[in-house]
């Protein structure tokens, strides 16, 4: 499977992403890097474009229905960009705290981000975050 447009973006993105997480020296004895695995997910593809029916929320800003979580059981982000708040998760969230991200939010308004993507019918920025448990000003 060839996958086009945004796709390649997104598994490019992900692919370096994992390829410097790979060679981090964390524990550099049990740091392994294997390209054959990356080079596996990088072309396995398919998980993106997967029609799913699972939806998944927010972090930033607790909109629930993103197509992806923000981040996978491995700690891979999704690369998926929120409509709600515009957060896109592994780049936006690499230097700032999820919290941090919903304060700068919220500082301007709590508007629905997306120009394509249109909010929900009666979206109320306030009440999506207080449906998720998320709090407006927290630290962290
Ligand atoms: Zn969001």
């Amino acid at each position: 499977m060839v996958p086009s447009g945004r796709s390649v973006r997104v598994y490019a993105r992900r692919f370096w992403w994992q390829l410097r997480r790979s060679i981090t020296p964390v524990v550099p004895t049990t740091i392994t890097f294997d390209l054959d695995q990356i080079h596996h997910d990088f072309s396995a593809g398919g998980t993106i474009s997967m029609p799913s029916s699972h939806t998944f929320s927010c972090p930033v800003c607790g909109f629930g229905r993103l197509s992806e979580p923000a981040y996978d059981s491995s700690g891979c982000p999704s690369f998926e960009i929120c409509p709600s708040c515009g957060t896109e998760f592994g780049y936006h969230d690499a230097t700032k705290s999820h919290a941090e991200l919903r304060r700068l939010w919220l500082d301007a308004g709590a508007p629905w981000r997306s120009q394509t993507t249109p909010s929900p019918h009666d979206w109320d920025a306030l009440r999506q975050l207080h449906a998720a448990g998320l709090k407006g000003f927290e630290k962290g």
